[in-house]
């Protein structure tokens, strides 16, 4: 055999020679219990399947690299943002929300947009969706929520009724659940969609201010959508459509790219503002504060294998790296907890040695052992701290600002505090100078076609309270979604109603 032909080897690197045939008792007979190497394939055939992720479970993903174009030095001293020009590599994944890892990519739904940056400081993961908002603004609701998403437990179906009447049930999904059923809750693939950090960070310079920021990916390739209808087409024409369209594109050499941008409030600014600044169902208008540009992202290697690297990523909002930080956004506040938590349950306590997720600089801590451990394990330095032997240092450079924070502490949620409960102005908004003519048909139609599966005994219960919130929102709005339905909306109009923002009571 030539000597730069690979032997074929068991995993332990033992050659064998016959991978089709099992050892059996003559031609006929049955078979021998020390073929190992039979065990072994069937052994790790049977072990091929990881826990799929319960949320964002059907995505793809690719590096590429991050390019400083803006001078950002005055709000953050991260080390990424250091210098106009500087590039760091990153890793994209996007994905669907509700369905399971073989379901369709053209499905109604938000997009994830994870990102993780390896920069000197560690790897930074900034993990948002293709909306700048979120169904709701407390982590207790967020297993909820997803159940209403995935499968009825009876019917093992997707159910338009749970989905409602969850909705319906929380007025603050309203703002996020118009831009679902907008055009842009069915984008043409990943490369022609926005990406937002959706929450609110912070960004702290060398002088230890802290401004709050939230991170916009604008794309470059421009906003490209599928209709209702041909979005449902495509789930079975090509259910892996935006899969293809992102590696094939990669591979042809057209790398995507997105413009990245930031929004900027200072702490007394957040204190005056209309709106919770860290409520996830809000936005920051851009007329208050403007986009600022700091860089672009482009796309440019698609990975060798797409279990090693896309299936094996994880990302955590708890990883951002000195001069970014966090914000009271409850929300992030959950995911911080949440989203390493499920890694772990996923990969193992050890997933962050994985090559897609390791941090390409030096790690230095005292955790030890565990399952899987795949580096060399701090070697023979002590694991215990504090010790007189080691050198690793507590670099004081790495001290976060403290906050200034209210000082009660309360297991409730005050529905009804000023800034806190109104859900309907920014959706109104939304509808009356965002959509076009063309995207408010597109809005009642496909919420129409999805509220016409609502069924069951509470049916018109929940059909009257989601038509309560788009009147709310804007009467014309809920007139239109009224008639769609076929519903007589003098009668399905709310007796109080007064205002296009008026505020629902406290439950
Ligand atoms: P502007 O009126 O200044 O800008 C509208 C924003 O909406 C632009 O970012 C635009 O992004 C985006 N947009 C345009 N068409 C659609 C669409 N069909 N679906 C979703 N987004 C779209 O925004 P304001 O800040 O004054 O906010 C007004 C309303 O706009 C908000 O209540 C919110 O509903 C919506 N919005 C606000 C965003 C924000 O971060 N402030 C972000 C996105 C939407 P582009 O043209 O780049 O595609």
């Amino acid at each position: 055999m030539s000597e730069n032909k690979k032997k074929l080897t068991s995993a332990s690197g033992i050659p064998y020679y016959n991978n089709e045939d099992t050892q059996s008792v003559g031609p006929r007979g049955p078979l021998l219990l020390q073929d190992f190497i039979l065990h072994e394939k069937m052994a790790h055939f049977n072990r091929e399947r990881i826990p799929e992720r319960v949320v964002h479970a059907k995505g793809s993903g690719a590096f590429g690299t991050f390019t400083v174009t803006h001078d950002i030095t005055k709000y953050t001293r991260a080390k990424i943002f250091s210098e106009v020009g500087k590039q760091t590599r990153m890793l994209a994944r996007f994905s669907t929300v509700g369905g399971e890892k073989g379901s369709a990519d053209t499905e109604r739904d938000p997009r994830g947009f994870a990102l993780k940056f390896y920069t000197e400081d560690g790897n930074w993961d900034l993990v948002g969706n293709n909306t700048p908002i979120f169904f709701i603004k407390d982590p207790k609701k967020f297993g909820d929520f997803i159940h209403t998403q995935k499968r009825d437990p009876y019917t093992n179906l997707k159910s338009a009724t749970m989905k409602f009447d969850f909705w319906s049930l929380n007025p603050e999904s309203l703002h996020q659940i118009m831009f679902l059923f907008s055009d842009r809750g069915t984008p043409y693939g990943f490369r022609h969609m926005h990406g937002f950090s959706s929450h609110t960070f912070s960004l702290i310079n060398a002088n230890n201010e802290r401004h709050w920021v939230k991170f916009h990916f604008k794309t470059a390739q421009g906003i490209r959508n599928f209709s209702d209808e041909k979005a449902t087409e495509m789930k079975g024409l090509d259910p892996d459509f935006a899969q293809r369209d992102l590696v094939e594109a990669i591979d042809r050499g057209e790398f995507p790219k997105w413009n990245v941008k930031i929004q900027v409030m200072t702490e007394e600014q957040a204190r005056t503002y209309q709106y919770n600044p860290f409520d996830l169902t809000k936005v920051w208008f851009h007329g208050d504060f403007p986009l600022i540009d700091i860089g672009v992202m482009e796309l440019n290697e698609n990975p060798k294998n797409f279990f090693a690297t896309v299936e094996q990523s994880a990302f955590a909002p708890a990883h951002v790296v000195d001069g970014i930080h966090f914000s009271p956004d409850k929300m992030l506040q959950g995911r911080i907890l949440s989203y390493p938590d499920a890694q772990r349950y996923r990969l193992g306590g050890n997933y962050e040695q994985l090559p897609v997720n390791r941090c390409p600089y030096a790690t230095n801590n005292y955790q030890r052992d565990g399952l899987m451990r795949l580096d060399e394990n701090g070697g023979g330095n002590p694991n215990y701290f504090p010790n007189s032997f080691d050198d690793i240092v507590h670099d004081p450079a790495y001290k976060q600002p403290s906050w200034d924070l209210d000082s009660n502490v309360a297991d409730w949620y005050d529905r009804n505090a000023e800034g806190e409960n109104d859900h309907y102005s920014q959706p109104g908004i939304f509808y009356r100078k965002v959509l076009d003519e063309q995207g408010k048909k597109n809005l009642v139609s496909n919420f129409a076609g999805a509220m016409k599966g609502i069924d069951g005994p509470k049916k018109d219960e929940i059909i009257n309270r989601m038509l309560c919130h788009f009147f709310r929102a804007d009467i014309g709005f809920g007139m239109a979604i009224a008639q769609a339905l076929g519903i007589n909306p003098e009668a399905a109009m709310p007796k109080q109603h007064t205002t296009t923002a008026q505020e629902v009571p406290a439950k």
